[in-house]
């Protein structure tokens, strides 16, 4: 995760930007969950450790964190997970156990360039992608 972390401090460093505490907070807190997690459950973390931030900051710190690849959100439970790969480009294909709610995310380059194949007729620009495939994981699936 420290790897990570300092991948994302290159990253905003390359891109002239700040990577203020509070972003890193919230990336650091991200990663750490196991599990996508919602803007309060963030907050309450955040509480937590000393830190109290109000919604619309930490908002704000995850709109960076999105717009800067370093996190995705998942539209069905309005929850972020850190982005595994987030030097390039790409598609989020999310795999969602719809039992446990367990998430994985999985790199597939090929989709994002399908996309790009499918948009370009429409001559429309892909800014962010995300799939979301709902299914029972393997535990569920076991019990
Ligand atoms: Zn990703
Ligand atoms: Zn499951």
């Amino acid at each position: 995760m420290a790897v990570f972390l300092d991948q994302a401090a290159d990253l905003c460093d390359r891109r002239n930007l700040r990577f203020t505490d509070l972003r890193r907070q919230v990336l650091e807190l991200v990663c750490k969950a196991e599990q996508p997690v919602g803007a309060y459950q963030l907050l309450d973390e955040l509480r937590d450790a000393g830190r109290s931030a109000a919604p619309p900051t930490v908002y704000r710190a995850l709109d960076f964190l999105l717009e800067q690849g370093l996190v995705h959100r998942l539209a069905t439970n309005n929850t972020y997970m850190a982005c595994a790969h987030p030097q390039h480009a790409h598609a989020a294909v999310f795999l969602v156990c719809s039992q446990c709610g367990h998430t994985q995310e999985v790199h597939t380059p090929g989709v994002i360039r399908e996309l790009e194949r499918q948009a370009k007729p429409f001559d429309f620009a892909i800014q962010h992608a995300a799939v979301e495939v709902t299914g029972v994981c393997r535990a569920c699936r076991s019990k």
